[in-house]
């Protein structure tokens, strides 16, 4: 059981076979062609100085090309010579490529020499990005430029439509109102207000979705204002995920809390139950299972799972050494139960002939993996720092180290290699229990007033927790909707123009890094040298 799985021929180093990489693909390709595109050259000089994919590469960079510029040409026919230009370069980037190759599982067929293979060269992004290159130079070579097409416009013409939606920069309203349409989130509004004199007006636009403001600009005429207000918004919901975090209740990234209450329903119903038989309904559900679905389906297979824990927002299952480890992205779910939904992408059924689990991602940001010897933490998410709740969580070392960092108290709390697991929501409510203010900097922080704010994020989220585990009665784990914050009364959050529960002051809402900060302007004094 493992990663990577050995090939007939040769040891671990050689990859998967070559011949399921051929169906995914699904093009006549011979196999020593094939074979040599996934050549790395370290793998060819450890092994007598096999030919190497150096010269596909060099080929395939070309077909691609190619084909990416007569796609941008005939789909784009208003765009000028310089935006094309900009397009095509975001389209063949190596950090684009390298996510396509994941998406076929490519870094597991990769033959890679012993070197690489313990740096994590199956993941490197210039490793796959050469290797898919080299493939697409050897589907041309032995099938012609015509199935070299096909392929590209399979694995591209989604990447290309993603850049051309971004605009490379070239028109954020337009952009937005492409993305908000594709996440169905209505029409972007505009509101703009100017002041100045006549020969030195300025601008200021707020652009309001779905009824919510999700960005702001200024400028010298009313255009530029409205552009800089699009790109704010565009990459609050395209980036951070962050739509509905000012209007609770519409789709929003879980917070700890809700991870939490995910991961107390796997101890439940799933830990210590025997897997039968796994299914991968959707390859992007495992994107980072670089072996592929058949080796997850086959890896998981008998195994019994043993405890579940959780970091910021990751969720193990340590299985013997291993973990099975979840990250729920925007929209996933962990349903126990008996029937597949349109969003299924991973079924584990159990040996008890007990209810299923269920992996549920409309979406598709979410994701599973195997990792060896993962069981106590997964080398994937070591960096990320404990969070409130865990025993590791070191109050006295985080407060120095907030304190020497010199930005915005509530930028420190958003750090994740600080503390992790504390959204937006939480920072509000923890700050307005602690008495103070966001814009605080942090070196002005005296010894109780960090303690005093740690243990208002713990009391905070602590009360989440306790209110998320209310809606855990049906057998089903459900982090979308009732659950935590949205069931209970909130202090500040969302709570614009309305009176402190505290003082009676009117609670305020400043901008902060393209989404909101509330306080109270009594019991939060804003401090006279304030730190975004
Ligand atoms: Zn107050």
């Amino acid at each position: 059981m493992g990663v990577i799985s050995q090939s007939p021929d040769g040891g671990v180093n050689a990859g998967r076979d070559p011949a399921e990489l051929q169906r995914v693909l699904g093009v006549p390709i011979f196999p020593e062609s094939l074979e040599r595109a996934l050549t790395h050259r370290s793998y060819a000089y450890e092994n007598g100085n096999l030919p190497t994919n150096e010269r596909l590469e060099f080929l395939g960079d070309s077909v691609l090309g190619l084909v990416v510029t007569d796609t941008l040409y005939c789909g784009y026919p208003n765009l000028p010579e310089g935006q094309l230009a900009k397009l095509r370069a975001a389209v063949v980037q190596m950090g684009a490529l390298a996510e396509v190759a994941r998406e076929l599982s490519l870094g597991s067929f990769i033959r890679l020499g012993k070197g690489e293979e313990v740096t994590g060269g199956r993941d490197k992004p210039s490793i796959l990005a050469d290797t898919l290159e080299a493939v697409i130079g050897a589907v041309y070579i032995d099938c012609g430029l015509t199935e070299a097409t096909a392929l590209v416009h399979r694995l591209f013409d989604p990447v290309i439509k993603r850049a051309a939606q971004l605009g490379a920069g070239l028109d954020w309203k337009t952009s937005l109102q492409e993305l908000t349409a594709v996440e169905m989130l209505g029409v972007p509004e505009y509101t703009v207000t100017e002041s100045g004199p006549d020969h030195q007006k300025s601008f200021r636009a707020e652009v309001r979705v779905g009824g919510q403001v999700l960005g702001a600009g200024a400028g010298r005429t009313k255009k530029a204002a409205e552009q800089q207000a699009a790109e704010a918004a565009w990459t609050a919901i395209s980036e951070h995920g962050t739509v509905g975090q000012d209007n609770p209740g519409q789709l929003t990234m879980p917070e700890l809390p809700e991870v939490e209450t995910v991961r107390s329903g796997l101890d439940k119903y799933v830990v210590g139950r025997t897997v039968d038989i796994v299914t991968v309904l959707h390859p992007r559900a495992i994107r980072r299972h670089l072996a592929g679905a058949t080796d997850f389906e086959a890896a998981l297979k008998g195994r019994t799972f043993d405890a579940s824990s959780r970091r910021g927002k990751y969720l193990w299952l340590a299985a013997g050494e291993d973990a099975l480890l979840a990250h729920l992205g925007m929209s996933g779910q962990l349903l126990v139960g008996t029937t597949d939904t349109p969003h299924t992408r991973i079924r584990f059924t159990f040996t008890d002939g007990g209810e299923d689990l269920r992996f549920d991602d409309q979406r598709t940001f979410g994701h599973m993996m195997l990792v060896p010897g993962g069981k106590d933490l997964p080398a994937p998410i070591a960096h990320i720092a404990p969070d409130p709740f865990e025993e590791a969580f070191d109050a006295r070392a985080l407060a120095g180290r907030i304190r020497t960092k010199r930005i915005g108290i509530k930028r420190a709390l958003l750090d994740q290699s600080l503390i992790s697991g504390v959204g937006n929501i939480y920072a509000d409510e923890a700050l307005w229990l602690a008495k103070l203010h966001w814009a605080r900097p942090t070196e002005t922080l005296t010894g109780t007033e960090t303690s005093r704010l740690l243990q208002a994020v713990r009391d905070v989220m602590a009360d989440a927790l306790i209110a998320g585990g209310t809606s855990f009665d049906s057998l089903y784990v459900n982090v979308n909707g009732e659950s935590g914050y949205f069931s209970r009364e909130l202090n500040v959050y969302g709570r614009e123009g309305q009176e402190c529960h505290r003082c009676g002051a009117q609670i305020r809402r400043d901008h902060f890094m393209n989404r909101s900060a509330y306080s109270c302007p009594r019991c939060q004094p804003r401090p006279r040298r304030a730190r975004p």
